[in-house]
């Protein structure tokens, strides 16, 4: 399997050579040449290896996805690879992703029972160990250097915990993330994970790791890197909880499911889209925002309109707070036909002067063949779904997958199973939770008390030199 990027530049690379790299150097993503296709007896041999969820079956299962599109990496590491990755142990249950019905066709599968509670775990845990294995080969060390509101710094610190060759710096808003987010992130330990709180708003750390990483000199100096959404290792992970959910809810292969995602910078979603194209019997994917809605615009209408900070609006379900979705450059490539010239001119600079754009109508027409949907999701929405959630299944969800539920109901079609992504626990968003119910959310065991652990962070202004000097000082630990 090659890699070209969505910009037009053909050159071919292998898996291991994107693994480490953000962006292409064109400025686009990275998307393999082709969707390996899954034909019916090859679904069938999936279904019996994930089989009921049964031990080691998810493992497996993702082996044989990611052996598609990996081939630099020998068979047994990359097995060894994701039998360390996907255990009960991180993930709580031997089916790691399981699905639960709420009523009738309508059901949610838990991608939220890793280490942070967030589905960024599914990926992020793979990368850990991706990242570590590939460094130890090249002989190479990298500087992780991150912002975060909450779910991606968490995730990323507890993938790279105590790997070798790995340093991870994150910078989050000081006093703005959530107690129960600071606590993960803040009492954790390993010498190799830096916290830095800066006085400001995400905006302001945001801009210092655009700062950071646009001083070439400095980033190539101290190996900086990133593990942003953009990260085509991320994607490929997320694409096998997509099969392992179709199992649960199917016993043949005739039968389609449809899905419904919350969803930010589209990195999840489009997991399921390269599942569909790959073959996966998937009848609707249901794109879900809040009220920052650019994705729902553009399934409804084809225009594209991002919007500046300023018209990002603070929600409660605040990871999905996205004004510009990384991701969404990959499906408008396989909508545009793979036409890379065409690509680079609608998301080069002119995305940002423009504003957007908008599709004509046939290539608008062609979205609904992708099988996609849409809808959005707001404040009131989020409670009253929690409230009803509760009231009538006694299932607790998180404001996110409250978005996507809410969203799945205007999308669901007789007979067609809907598998809601959970992608977070309400533990990490009790504020709303409370609002809602009028009562704390539920936490998993284990996790009492976190608050009060010691906390390791450092504070700092937003300063970008005092940033770099910090970096530069522990990078040589
Ligand atoms: C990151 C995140 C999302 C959005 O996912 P994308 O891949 O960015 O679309 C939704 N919900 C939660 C809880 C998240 O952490």
């Amino acid at each position: 399997m090659r890699y070209v990027s969505t910009r037009g530049d053909q050159t071919e690379r292998r898996f291991c050579a994107i693994l480490l790299e953000g962006l292409a150097p064109d400025g686009g993503l990275y998307l393999p040449t082709h969707y390996p296709q899954v034909d019916d007896a090859t679904l069938t041999r999936w279904r019996g290896l994930y089989g009921n969820g049964q031990a080691g079956g998810y493992a497996d299962l993702a082996f044989e996805i990611l052996s598609l599109y990996i081939d630099d990496i020998p068979a047994d590491d990359l097995r060894a690879l994701v039998r360390k990755t996907y255990t009960k142990a991180v993930y709580g249950s031997d089916a790691i992703v399981p699905v639960r019905r709420l009523a009738g066709d309508l059901h949610i599968q838990a991608l939220s029972n890793g280490p942070t509670l967030a589905f960024k775990d599914m990926a992020m845990q793979l990368l850990g160990h991706l990242f570590e294995y590939e460094l130890a080969r090249r002989g190479e060390t990298l500087n992780i250097l991150g912002a975060t509101s909450g779910d991606t710094g968490s995730a990323a610190e507890y993938a790279m915990r105590g790997k070798r060759g790995v340093r991870v710096f994150m910078l989050s808003p000081h006093g703005r993330m959530s107690p129960f987010q600071q606590a993960q992130m803040f009492s954790l330990q390993d010498a190799n994970i830096h916290n830095i709180a800066i006085d400001g708003v995400f905006d302001d750390c945001q801009d210092i790791v655009k700062a950071v990483s646009n001083d070439l000199a400095f980033k190539r100096a101290q190996k900086i890197g990133t593990v942003n959404s953009i990260n085509w290792a991320r994607l490929l992970a997320q694409v096998v909880y997509y099969f392992a959910g179709y199992f649960q809810v199917t016993t043949t292969n005739d039968q389609k499911v449809s899905f419904a995602v919350p969803s930010g910078n589209f990195g999840n979603v489009c997991a399921g889209h390269v599942a569909r194209l790959m073959g996966l019997p998937i009848a609707r994917l249901v794109v879900a925002t809040n009220e920052n809605d650019v994705l729902d615009e553009f399934f409804r209408t084809g225009r594209y309109r991002v919007r500046g900070s300023a018209e990002t609006h603070e929600t409660s379900s605040p990871s999905m707070d996205i004004s510009k979705a990384s991701n969404f450059e990959r499906f408008a490539f396989d909508l545009l036909g793979r036409d890379g010239a065409r690509v680079a001119r609608l998301f080069g600079p002119a995305l940002v002067q423009d504003g957007g754009f908008q599709l004509d109508a046939d290539d608008t027409a062609r979205i609904a063949g992708f099988g996609f949907a849409s809808g959005r999701s707001t404040h009131a929405d989020r409670l009253a779904t929690i409230r009803q959630c509760w009231a009538d299944h006694q299932d607790m969800v998180d404001t996110h997958t409250a978005d996507g539920l809410k969203v799945a109901r205007e999308h669901l079609q007789p007979g067609v199973p809907m598998l809601v992504l959970e992608t977070a626990l309400p533990a990490k968003f009790a504020a709303t939770i409370e609002e809602a119910l009028g009562r704390p959310p539920l936490r998993p065991a284990g996790l009492d008390g976190i608050e009060a652990l010691p906390k390791r962070f450092i504070r700092m202004p937003v300063d970008v030199a005092q940033v770099q000097a910090y970096v530069a000082r522990h990078c040589a630990d």
